[in-house]
C-alpha cells in the first residue's frame, strides 16, 4: 500500500486547490494552544455556523440550517467532509443522518471500526453547512454552487485549523475535487494522499443516487479504500479523549 505524497513543489503548487494549500500551510500548533481552549473556540464556531444566513441573504437558499452541517469535538483525529447536509440531516440535526450515514457506518465496520464510530469518534463536516435543497429535476440533492462554497469556505478552514485532524475522509466528488483539484473517481478511489502530514482518503458518495458503485471494478476500488481505512485504525485512538471545557468557561465568556 503506498501513500501518494502531494509535494507542493513549483509544478504542483499552481495546481493545488485552495483547500489543499490551506491544509499545507497550517503552522504547527502553539504549545500554549490548550485543548480545552480549542474546544471552546470550536463551540463558538459551531454557534456562528448555526446563526449564519449568508446564502439566504444572497438568494441561494430559502432557509439556513447550518447546525446540521457539522458535528464533533476537539480530539477527533478523523474528519469526514461531504458535500452538504440533506433534508434528513436538517430534520434530525446532525450530518449524515440518512441512508448515506448507514452506508458509511457499514464501510467503517468492514474496516474494523466499532459501529458507533461515525457519530461518536469522527468529526463530520461538509463543504457547505446548509441544505441546498433538491436539484431542478427533484431526483436528488442540489450541488451547492461555487459561490455558495466560497461563502462557506472560511468555516471549513477554521474547522481544519482548530481540529488538526490526522486524516480526512473526502466523501463524494465535490469534496474530493475541493482538496485534490478536479479528479475522476476511478483515478483516486483506492488511493490515499498526504498533505502536510494529513492523510486524505477519497471515497465515493454513499447515497444510492450515485451509480458509480454499480460496477464490480469500482467495488474493488472501494474495497482497496476500505483496506486503507483499516490501516488507519490507530489514528483514531485520541478521539476517545473527550475534551470538556472547564466549567469556568461555560456560558457567557
Ligand atoms: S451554507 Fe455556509 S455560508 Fe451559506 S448560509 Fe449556510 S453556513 Fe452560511
Amino acid at each position: 500500500m503506498t501513500i501518494q505524497v502531494r509535494l507542493l513543489d513549483q509544478g504542483r503548487q499552481t495546481q493545488a486547490s485552495q483547500v489543499e494549500l490551506q491544509l499545507a500551510t497550517l503552522p504547527p500548533l502553539d504549545a500554549s494552544s490548550r485543548i480545552w481552549h480549542r474546544q471552546r473556540q470550536l463551540e463558538i464556531l459551531h454557534a456562528e455556523i448555526a446563526a449564519c444566513h449568508l446564502c439566504v441573504d444572497a438568494g441561494y437558499i430559502e432557509q439556513s440550517s447550518g447546525a446540521s452541517g457539522c458535528r464533533g469535538r476537539i480530539g477527533d483525529r478523523l474528519m469526514l467532509i461531504g458535500q452538504a447536509p440533506g433534508h434528513l440531516s436538517v430534520e434530525r440535526g446532525f450530518p449524515f443522518a440518512g441512508p448515506g450515514g448507514r452506508v458509511l457506518t457499514s464501510w467503517l465496520q468492514r474496516a474494523g471500526y466499532p459501529k458507533e464510530t461515525l457519530y461518536s469518534h469522527i468529526y463530520l463536516s461538509a463543504l457547505t453547512k446548509c441544505d441546498p435543497g433538491k436539484n431542478s429535476s427533484g431526483t436528488g440533492d442540489r450541488r451547492p454552487s461555487g459561490k455558495e462554497q466560497a461563502l462557506c469556505r472560511p468555516f471549513l478552514f477554521r474547522e481544519l485549523e482548530l481540529l488538526r485532524p490526522s486524516a480526512i475522509l473526502l466523501v463524494g466528488s465535490m469534496a474530493i475535487d475541493a482538496f485534490l483539484g478536479p479528479q475522476r473517481l476511478g483515478d483516486v478511489i483506492g488511493r490515499q494522499y498526504l498533505c502536510n502530514g494529513v492523510r486524505l482518503l477519497p471515497l465515493p458518495h454513499p447515497s444510492g443516487v450515485s451509480r458509480w458503485l454499480n460496477s464490480g471494478e469500482h467495488q474493488q476500488q472501494l474495497a482497496a479504500a476500505i483496506d486503507i481505512l483499516a490501516s488507519w485504525r490507530g489514528l483514531g485512538r485520541k478521539s476517545h479523549e473527550i475534551v470538556q471545557t472547564p466549567p469556568a468557561l461555560l456560558g457567557g465568556q
